[in-house]
């Protein structure tokens, strides 16, 4: 493959530099200075990404060749894609056929459990080290993976380029507020973290757990420290939006609130931009793929990463689609230590041509529509876009009556609202909401729908630190949970 890496390299080369954009602070020379001596493969990639970021023609030949000499390393290095790459004719004989990239299976959880060691690389490129991962389990049992430390400096160059299209440049100060931190369950942080946070400007709230003086602490930091950014678990930052709005606290305004770690539905944002009047910006990664999409400030969809990444949306057909929601499949470019090939990572969202006005070249994602361990139905089988639902719950919640909620799916057409009370209120002062819910539901599921209330004490986070705002029980979609 080296007539592909050759080509590559001179490509990249041949870009400009355009660093000097991202630097507004004088940490980041020192920044830099890390980098370089510790991982030069991060800058090496911000100069890819600020070079082709408004060429479109740059980016896809940068894509293409990456995406190539991915196909080539996971059909000479594992035995799973020697046999499904050449089965499909995606490579025959050494040579990469990227016109039949559509036919290469998705990748699943399943294949990735069942497979395990023939996924893994027998060789890498000199200079790439593998380190193993694991997701975070949110549907089920975790994953374990490998990836290689190029992986890791484009997941970190992408991001830095991501913030900076929100305005925050290397070395400004960021919050991130977010939930599921081992150490940060502790009430502790090792030094390597405080390290890595000294160097980034960075400092750290917890949002596992949002009793009020937690979220108070929280209000409080973030006015004395005034971070140019937040980078928020959406969950606790919502919690932590609905107070301040409920009790109109003026707070410090950061240039924008980055939201990750689930699905941010409309409302969610509203609430957050009110809180902080500052714009909510939707984020896209994981543990398995990386750092994938990011609104810029124009806020015209997710930007994605296409230097790094391939993503697709697969509409019912199991063929990619446009401007339709369909489940994401997605392709890290760069992680040869196990390589991920049309992943399908459990996340649906939809693709879209238009172009946004910031004149940015990465492609958009319009929006992410949730899991697809969320996607419900009425008695007709059809799809019933969870954030409708969700948005008419979440409406009657935080009225001082109703404290929390969540909607559960057991059975097509039928769905039951488990609520909690806040404290002191009573069932009859529930009463008029559930009618309201009810009525709303109904306009979706259709009127010959199931649709009970039940009451509970609590509803704890689930596992990775996500609010359940949906839940769909096993017997009904034992296939879709197991991913
Ligand atoms: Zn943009």
């Amino acid at each position: 493959m080296s007539r592909i890496s050759k080509e590559l390299d001179s490509l990249i080369l041949s870009l400009p530099n355009r660093n000097a954009a991202l630097d507004r602070n004088w940490r980041a020379p020192i920044i830099r200075t890390a980098f370089r001596l510790q991982n030069p493969g991060v800058l090496r990639e911000l100069e890819v990404i600020q070079s082709v970021e408004r060429s479109a023609a740059k980016l896809q030949a940068v894509h293409q060749a990456r995406l190539e000499q991915l196909l080539h390393h996971a059909w000479s290095q594992t035995d799973y894609y020697r046999e499904v790459l050449e089965a499909c004719g995606a490579v025959r004989a050494g040579r990469v056929n990227l016109d039949r990239f559509d036919d290469i299976p998705f990748l699943t959880k399943d294949i990735i459990r069942s497979q395990g060691e023939r996924l893994i690389a027998k060789s890498l490129p000199a200079g790439r080290k593998p380190h193993t991962n694991r997701s975070g389990g949110s549907t089920g049992q975790p994953v374990r993976f490998w990836q290689d430390n190029v992986y890791w400096d484009t997941t970190i160059a992408t991001r830095i380029y991501h913030f900076s299209t929100v305005g925050k440049g290397i070395g400004q100060r960021e919050m991130k507020i977010w939930g599921n931190e081992p150490d940060l369950r502790k009430g502790t942080i090792g030094w390597k973290a405080k390290l890595e946070n000294f160097v980034y400007n960075r400092k750290f709230e917890q949002c596992w757990h949002l009793p009020e003086e937690r979220i108070l602490a929280i209000i409080r930091h973030i006015d004395e420290w005034q971070p140019q950014m937040l980078w928020c678990f959406r969950d606790g930052i919502d919690g932590v939006a609905r107070y301040i709005n409920e009790h109109r606290i003026r707070v410090h305004s950061p240039a924008s609130v980055v939201l990750g770690g689930a699905t941010v539905y409309p409302f969610m944002a509203q609430a957050i931009e009110n809180a902080f009047k500052s714009p909510a910006i939707s984020a896209y990664g994981s543990r398995e793929v990386g750092a994938v999409a990011c609104q810029c400030l124009e806020r015209g969809g997710l930007h994605i990463a296409t230097q790094a990444h391939r993503v697709e949306s697969i509409g019912p057909d199991e063929r990619p689609v446009m401007e339709a929601d369909g489940e994401l499949a997605i392709t890290p470019l760069l992680n040869f230590a196990m390589p991920f090939i049309r992943y399908r990572i459990g996340d649906r969202g939809r693709m879209t041509q238009r172009q946004c006005t910031c004149g940015r070249a990465f492609p958009l994602l319009h929006a992410l529509t949730g899991r697809v361990v969320e996607v419900l139905h009425n008695l007709k089988g059809e799809q019933i876009d969870p954030g409708y639902l969700i948005w008419i719950m979440a409406e009657k919640i935080n009225n001082r009556v109703l404290k929390k909620g969540q909607i559960v799916q057991e059975e097509d057409g039928a769905i039951t609202v488990n609520l909690v009370l806040e404290p002191g209120a009573s069932m009859p002062q529930a009463q008029p909401h559930l009618a309201e819910i009810r009525k709303a539901m109904t306009l979706v599921m259709g009127s010959e729908a199931t649709i009970r209330f039940t009451f509970l004490d609590d509803i704890p986070l689930s596992q990775s630190g996500k609010y359940p705002y949906i839940v769909r029980r096993r017997s009904l979609d034992s296939a879709a949970l197991a991913l």
